[in-house]
């Protein structure tokens, strides 16, 4: 099967002043399917938001490719990439932050249509907001109202609809269910798994809650401080993680039983994540690794593939 996007040895840097360039993104690679739910996690601060923002070209990327429909669109020119922008879509963490206040939800929604131009007169500008309200679970009524009248999960499918509108073929959805409530969680997940099934969208899903993205995703990269650390099929990840730092982040989920609690050798992460500002040569997780060795801090292990589909970066996978 061929990829719908791959990404080769994106890199983002920002130059944060007096000499010092911040790598959030040091050179991933990997390929999105169509149809598929790629997981992306990592602690805060490890690149995931900016890798997604890159990907679609909300940032200016400092190096690599973006390769979509066989053509890499960082080297399209900008006329070029506002036709290939309707493909790609973001839903955001906060759906409030990302909702203007002052308009109703018809014009939130209606948007994007605005800036493309694509209805012929303000009925079926209203139409289609109305279906794309409808195929979030709102209805007619809700169009005339405004972003403080909803319920956060409420709110989160009008950002959803706006995103909609449009008929992208990927969307980046940005920790979106971070903000809401445990109980409107996987009400959102559902929305989102239907519209996945019923547009035949592909996602890239953003998190640092490892355990909601087994069950949205189908693969799953891991990220830390801007290097791509693993990356399987999500039931291979989580029942045969590879890396050091996925092992310890997958510990630290909790485990309802205590028996199975006992059973689980958890590793504990020490100290805060490093900045990765002008970051060091070697592996990013050396100060963190439990089984940090000398060439840890001179050489950054390479990504390869262990196993099929199943990639890691680290010296030490076979030995521990
Ligand atoms: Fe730990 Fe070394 Fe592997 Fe990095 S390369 S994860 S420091 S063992
Ligand atoms: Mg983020």
């Amino acid at each position: 099967q061929e990829p719908l996007i791959s990404v080769k040895n994106l890199k983002k840097y920002f130059d944060v002043g007096k000499g010092a360039v911040l790598k959030a993104v040091d050179g991933i690679s990997f390929d999105i399917y169509p149809g598929e739910t790629f997981g992306l996690v990592g602690e805060s601060g490890c690149g995931k938001s900016t890798a997604g923002r890159t990907i679609i070209r909300l940032y200016d990327p400092t190096g690599g490719e973006v390769v979509f429909n066989g053509k890499n669109i960082f080297a399209l020119s900008r006329h070029d990439m506002s036709e290939i922008r309707k493909n790609f879509q973001m839903i955001f963490q906060d759906p409030y932050a990302s909702l203007n206040p002052r308009m109703t939800v018809l014009d939130i929604v209606a948007e994007p249509l605005d800036i493309h131009k694509i209805y012929k007169s303000s009925k079926e500008r209203k139409d289609r907001v109305i279906e794309l309200l409808q195929l979030v679970g709102l209805n007619d009524e809700h169009a005339m109202r405004f972003p403080h009248e909803f319920s956060g999960g409420q709110r989160q499918r009008i950002g959803i609809a706006r995103a909609l509108a449009l008929n992208p073929k990927f969307i980046v959805c940005d920790e979106p269910i971070s903000a809401l409530d445990v109980s409107i969680q996987a009400q959102v997940v559902n929305l989102l798994k239907d519209l996945q099934t019923k547009l035949g969208l592909t996602y890239m899903f953003i998190a640092h809650d490892l355990s909601m993205v087994r069950y949205i995703s189908d693969r799953v990269g891991v990220m830390y401080l801007g290097h791509m650390m693993e990356l399987a099929g999500s039931e291979e990840l989580y029942d045969n993680p590879l890396h050091p730092y996925t092992k310890a982040l997958l510990s630290a989920i909790p485990i309802p039983e205590p028996e199975a609690q006992r059973s689980k050798k958890r590793i504990v992460l020490e100290g805060d994540v490093p900045s990765p500002i002008n970051p060091k040569e070697g592996c990013r997780f050396v100060d963190r690794c439990p089984y940090a060795v000398d060439r840890c801090k001179i050489e950054t292990p390479e990504f390869i593939e262990h196993k099929p589909g199943h990639f890691a970066a680290c010296h030490r996978i076979g030995e521990i």
